[in-house]
């Protein structure tokens, strides 16, 4: 017997090998004594030792290589397999649909301690309160001691990891001194069965809509069926009570839940909305853990350990021991795409995997995307819709401001120089009124910085990337204005603001254009006590630039659910999920530069953006509003969107994809070519399409310089192949994609394919 091991190597075949040589000499070897499909060996290749994948056992007489030219595995590193029959598929079928190599699909499913061969059952701290410890044995000045102390406590007897304990905020200094003074203890936490789920909390009475939704879903868990369903639901309409009801049948039912959440919405509060119904083992996925605490995640979704698993894209590749359902919140979200090596789509992937468990799936979201609203007309997502607020709540109207007819409010610096605020007077007396009135806003605008583009008034000079086509973003702040610099959002190149122009030496270099910090001091300037300067609402900065750091979102959360007037100042980052009550104002000062860009996908996006941001508005008991400021008041997607919603706009545009031949009407595949020199990537490209099957029936576009296409001083080519049926495109990627990889001219290219890729 031999076996067929899937090695990390961008190769798109499997290696046999002989048995060791101990097993292989004693005829009377129990055939056991063969490494399982799907356990981890390690064996020679080349002069590297690298450790596989099992997929197979094959009879020596199959193999392509003589016996004697074969080299034995070192030796069998699982004694049962790590990666079942279902997750084998899962790979087996993500390396054909995605034409990525086997070997590299394992190496994107497998944790890093697991491709290195670590055992599997590695340990992990938690932290909980000793028996007996009361509040009363807290000094009454150890203020910062106890409310840590509280955050533990809300975990219970168990306590919880301490990587969770630190995700929701606590400190690892305090966890020491509360163990030093006796209060809490750390332990291993033993492996036990998981106790049954139990609600913490009882369910709301669902209105006929969420009752219809759930009834549907449940009946397909019941039947064991897989049924793929699109929750389509208004912002604020209660997507997420429906995901808890149909999640307490499944919990019951004892079986695995699986919530995939956009990048960005995995704060604490994300498991704060599951924990408060279920007492249950709640897992968190998401990049910022460690290899330890993946390894365990990973493990815990494995043997069953976890029941509810909430994790950004790529939890959808985790194995379970017993899945019933899958929930895909803000289905449309752009971060489900990966966008490099394997480039799945997690929504997809998601679908497959309903397949496969025979469970169902929800995709929920408030602005499905073209490509799901197609699925729906096919037949092959159910839609389930939610057209109203509960309660009192209504969903926000939105309406437009011209800003033809209003000139944008000029505000004058300390010295006497007049600048642009980038705001009509009709948002600003709309936000006036508003603060005045007790409430919040929200300012959306998607740049963060100070300005977009440095400019010299002499000569037109722009500051750009040295390595990349495109500006630097200006980075300063009135209030800290030695800490000025330039830097590029693409590759973060750095450099200091020129004194004067390098090109023509005029001192008149300006800041164009408007990002979230010099909006924010703009705000801060109008709205500011005129006497003292000083802030009379507080501005609260919300990108990428102000979250960085571990715990600050958890503060920007709590200085806004304190509920005092405040203007919100963020970018897309708070489009996503976010339930900030007190906001009754949303204010889009230039949302919709999206509907003029050049890419077909951009007005979709632009949309699905200027929904989930109005959608912030009014979702507490009070009445919201939106406001949109435009140079182009007759666009007609615009007035589209404003006057008859997403929905039907959306419909539109997907009308005009049929027309037009593009996804998700037609299929896609992006090639894409990276190298040292544009010429070099446009000729591997033309010779790709010059080895395509005479017969291929596909429409080729390109090659073209990608729309970037320097980008960290290397320079970017591409090439879409379009097809009427999806089969058309996988035969002839099956049988071109290789030989295009193998071309001499692509030698020292880097080549990739994007099956359907989400922009170009
Ligand atoms: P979505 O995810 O659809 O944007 P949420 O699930 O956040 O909306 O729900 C918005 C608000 O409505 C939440 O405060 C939620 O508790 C509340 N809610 C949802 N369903 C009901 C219901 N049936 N009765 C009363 N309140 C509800
Ligand atoms: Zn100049
Ligand atoms: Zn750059």
């Amino acid at each position: 017997m031999l076996v067929q091991v899937a090695l990390p190597v961008p190769l798109y075949r499997v290696f046999d090998y002989r048995l060791p040589a101990a097993t292989q000499a004693t005829p009377t070897a129990e055939p056991s004594a063969l490494p399982a499909i799907g356990s981890r060996v390690e064996v020679p290749f080349g002069r590297q030792t690298l450790i596989g994948i099992v997929v197979a056992h094959i009879a020596a007489a199959d193999s392509s290589v003589p016996l004697n030219k074969l080299k034995s595995i070192y030796r069998c590193l699982d004694d049962e397999p790590i990666l079942n029959a279902a997750m084998l598929k899962l790979a087996y079928w993500l390396a054909r649909y995605y034409h990525y190599p086997l070997g590299d699909v394992f190496g994107v499913i497998l944790p890093t301690l697991v491709r290195q061969g670590k055992p599997l059952d590695l340990l992990i701290t938690h932290w909980r309160i000793l028996p007996n410890i009361t509040d009363d044995d807290f000094h009454p000045n150890a203020k910062k001691q106890k409310q840590q102390f509280d955050m533990l406590k809300l975990h219970g007897e168990r306590g919880a990891s301490e990587d969770v304990l630190l995700l929701e905020g606590m400190q690892r200094p305090f966890l020491k001194t509360l163990e030093e003074k006796g209060l809490i203890e750390r332990y291993i936490e033993p492996k036990q069965a998981s106790t049954p789920v139990k609600l913490a909390k009882l369910p709301l009475d669902l209105n006929d809509e969420q009752q219809q939704a759930v009834s549907t879903i449940i009946a397909a868990h019941k039947a064991s069926r897989y049924t793929g369903f699109l929750l389509n639901g208004i912002t604020g309409s209660g997507k997420t009570e429906v995901y808890l009801q149909v999640m307490q049948a499944v919990l019951e039912a004892g079986k695995q839940v699986l919530i995939l959440v956009p990048e960005i919405g995995l704060t604490p509060q994300t498991r704060a909305r599951f924990a408060s119904r279920f007492a249950a083992d709640i897992v968190l996925l998401h990049s910022g853990m460690n290899n330890t605490h993946r390894l365990q995640g990973w493990q815990d979704c494995r043997t069953g350990h976890a029941q509810i698993i909430i994790g950004t894209r790529s939890a959808v590749l985790y194995p379970f021991a017993d899945l019933g359902l899958i929930v895909v919140d803000e289905a449309h979200d752009g971060s489900y795409k990966q966008q490099d090596t394997l480039r799945y789509h997690a929504a997809d992937v998601a679908l497959y995997r309903g397949v496969q468990y025979n469970i169902p799936v929800i995709l929920g979201t408030a602005t499905p995307s073209l490509e799901h609203l197609k699925l729906v007309d096919d037949g092959k997502l159910i839609e389930c819709q939610l057209s109203t607020r509960p309660g009192n709540a209504k969903p926000a109207p939105m309406q437009l401001i011209d800003a033809r007819l209003q000139s944008t409010h000029q505000q004058t610096t300390d010295d006497g120089a007049r600048y642009d605020t980038g705001l009509t007077d009709a948002m600003i007396g709309a936000i006036r009124q508003t603060l005045e009135a007790g409430d919040q806003v929200l300012v959306f605008l998607n740049r963060r910085g100070y300005a977009p583009v440095l400019l010299c008034e002499a000569c037109g000079w722009q500051a750009d990337c040295p390595r990349c086509d495109a500006h630097l973003t200006v980075h300063y702040s009135r209030q800290n204005s030695s800490n000025a610099y330039l830097k590029c959002h693409h590759c973060d190149w750095q450099a200091y603001i020129p004194a004067v122009c390098p090109d023509c030496g005029s001192q008149n270099l300006d800041a164009k254009g408007i990002g979230t910090t010099r909006l924010s001091e703009n705000l801060h300037a109008i709205f500011a006590n005129p006497q003292t300067s000083k802030e009379l609402y507080p501005i609260i900065q919300i990108d990428r630039d102000t979250t960085r750091r571990k715990d600050s979102w958890e503060n920007i959360y709590q200085r806004i659910n304190q509920g005092d007037p405040a203007i919100l100042v963020g970018t897309q980052m708070v489009a996503k999920g976010h339930h900030f009550p007190n906001v009754t104002l949303v204010c889009l000062p230039n949302a919709d530069r999206g509907f003029l860009s050049a890419d077909f996908r951009s007005p979709e996006h632009t949309a699905q953006l200027m929904i989930q941001v109005a959608g912030r508005a009014g979702r507490g008991d009070k009445a919201g509003r939106v406001l949109i400021q435009t140079l182009q008041p007759d666009n007609a997607l615009l007035l589209k969107l404003v006057k008859d919603g997403y929905l039907s706009f959306a419909r539109d545009l997907l009308q005009e994809r049929k027309m037009m031949g593009l996804p998700p009407h037609t299929h896609a595949a992006l090639i894409r070519c990276e190298g040292k020199t544009l010429a070099a990537t446009m000729q591997a490209l033309k010779d790709a399409i010059a080895i395509l099957p005479s017969n291929h029936n596909l429409a080729v576009l390109g090659p073209i310089d990608a729309p970037m296409s320097k980008k960290n001083s290397r320079y970017h080519a591409q090439l879409l192949l379009i097809a009427k049926e999806r089969g058309q495109l996988h035969q002839v990627l099956n049988h071109w994609w290789q030989p295009v990889l193998a071309l001499p001219s692509a030698k020292y290219l880097k080549l990739t394919l994007d099956i359907d890729p989400v922009g170009w």
